[in-house]
């Protein structure tokens, strides 16, 4: 016998597990959440929030230097890691305060604890073993650094997790990893005057976005004196006098103060009693949903991360709340989980959407592209050396714009708009009819005229 009946109950208050706690509540449903860290998840306490406050951090490096050329006279600036951290950490405690009051208003039970399933109905909180019985439940667990292999010293090797807490700023520092946190944290270090090393085992960062885009960031990166290693693993960490000793797999030794691994995250299933309950999961581990994020047990549901599909908080969200309007709200809401745009918080930044040229060239009979490489108007008097990189992928079939990707400041302001565009099928006409806003990198987006490059194929789907 449970000690509790609820219509809902939620595994794990972030981003996904939060909104559809709130929505469904405000439906009438009585609801319980569960969360055995911190209230806000991922993004809230070690994901979009924190790094974005640390990028922000990291870009008055550059500042300063661009100063110069604009008629400042800056004294040499110094930095202090622990005003950073501890005004980084005050600011994520009052978003998870403000999370809780969220919850507590929407009258949203809060179970400090972990959860786990007794059976198809039934959770066991573990903190204090009681019993809760419900109608239905969602599963919005999210996902954890996966550090890969285990390899000889991954003891010493902190994930990004660990990043955001160090006692001191690493004068040297080697990232595993070629997506976006690794390049993130790469960029956050480097700002902040570390010497740092990428390895990464493919041939080049940034597997997904456009081959043009990744180019052109490796060697944005390369020019701000960030050493990337392609083609290598770390094959071992050892810990030495005043720091660690990464050993690749070609046989160089790279010392560090710090080595992190940016190599992946699991989704968290593992521990959580999926098998008691009958939830299938994937080959990867992540747990299977249709497009209304049903699993394999009808009243059971799962958002965000812990599914695998595009794991974005805005994605966990929109699954959340697609999952409470449908099951609470009386109306099926699925997800549309094309044409989500996407950002990489590097210096320069990158903002995408939708195909990318390889994609496009795949799937389309007709593929035209344009693009442009500029110098930001900024860089003409800071004399800093960088490039803006711009690109549109058009079908040359409909003529509507299928993607963008953007290399440059501001870059993920910019393509948040264009994926307004995107979605709404604009074509490469509309972009031209729109009247330019002068002087702006991103009146380049309406200015491209000349194709720089049109494909055709006979047998396209
Ligand atoms: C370093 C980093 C940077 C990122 N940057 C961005 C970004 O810039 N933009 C962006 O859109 N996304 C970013 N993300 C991804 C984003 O954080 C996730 O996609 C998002 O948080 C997923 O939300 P979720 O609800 O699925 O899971 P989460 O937010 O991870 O929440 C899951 C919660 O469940 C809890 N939990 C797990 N198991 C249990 C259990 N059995 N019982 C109770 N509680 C449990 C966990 O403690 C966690 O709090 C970043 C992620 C990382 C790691």
């Amino acid at each position: 016998m449970a000690d509790e009946d609820l219509d809902l109950f939620v595994i794990g208050a972030g981003s996904g597990g939060v909104r559809a706690a709130r929505i469904a509540a405000g439906y009438g449903a009585r609801v319980m959440i569960a969360e055995e860290y911190r209230v806000g998840g991922t993004c809230v306490i070690r994901g979009c929030v924190p790094k974005k406050l640390l990028v922000y951090a990291s870009r008055f490096a550059h500042d300063f230097e661009d100063a110069a050329g604009f008629g400042w006279t800056v004294p040499r600036p110094s930095f202090d890691w622990h005003t950073l951290i501890a005004n980084k950490d005050r600011e994520i405690a009052r978003l998870e305060l403000a999370y809780e009051t969220t919850l507590e208003r929407a009258k949203v039970k809060l179970a400090r604890s972990r959860a786990v399933f007794e059976n198809a109905h039934t959770l066991r909180l573990i903190s204090s073993g009681q019993q809760v019985r419900a109608k239905h439940i969602l599963i919005a667990a999210g996902g954890s650094p996966y550090p890969g292999e285990r390899i000889p010293g991954i003891e010493h090797v902190i994930s990004s997790n660990e990043a955001f807490h160090l006692s001191q700023l690493p004068n040297r520092i080697v990232i595993q990893g070629g997506g976006y946190i690794a390049i993130e944290f790469a960029c956050i270090f480097n700002g902040l005057g570390a010497n740092v090393v990428l390895v990464y085992r493919g041939h080049n960062i940034l597997r997904g976005f456009d081959d043009d885009v990744r180019e052109h960031i490796r060697d944005e990166l390369t020019r701000q004196g960030i050493t990337i290693v392609c083609d290598q693993t770390v094959t071992s960490v050892s810990k030495e006098e005043g720091g660690f000793t990464a050993q690749l797999s070609r046989g160089d030794r790279v010392g560090a103060d710090q080595v992190m691994f940016a190599t992946g995250r699991h989704p968290n299933v593992n521990g959580l009693g999926l098998e008691a309950a009958g939830v299938r999961v994937n080959k990867k581990g992540a747990v299977e949903v249709d497009k209304f994020s049903r699993t394999s047990v009808p009243h059971i549901y799962a958002v965000g991360d812990v599914t695998d599909r595009v794991n974005l908080t805005p994605v966990a969200v929109r699954e959340g709340h697609a999952f409470a309007d449908s099951v609470f709200g009386g109306r099926q809401v699925p997800v549309d989980h094309r044409n989500v745009p996407s950002a990489v918080f590097c210096e320069p930044e990158i903002g995408a959407v939708g195909l990318t040229e390889a994609q496009a060239r795949e799937r389309l009979a007709r593929v035209d592209i344009y693009k442009t490489v500029f110098r930001p108007m900024k860089a003409t008097l800071s004399g800093r050396e960088t490039r803006t990189f711009m690109k549109l992928v058009v079908d040359g079939g409909t003529d509507k714009v299928v993607g963008c990707h953007l290399v440059g400041p501001d870059a993920s302001e910019m393509i948040q708009l264009v994926a307004v565009t995107v979605k709404i099928g604009a074509t490469k006409a509309d972009f031209d009819a729109t009247m330019a806003l002068h002087p702006t990198a991103a009146e380049e987006l309406v200015t491209m005229r000349e194709k720089a490059a049109s494909y055709a194929r006979e047998a396209a789907e």
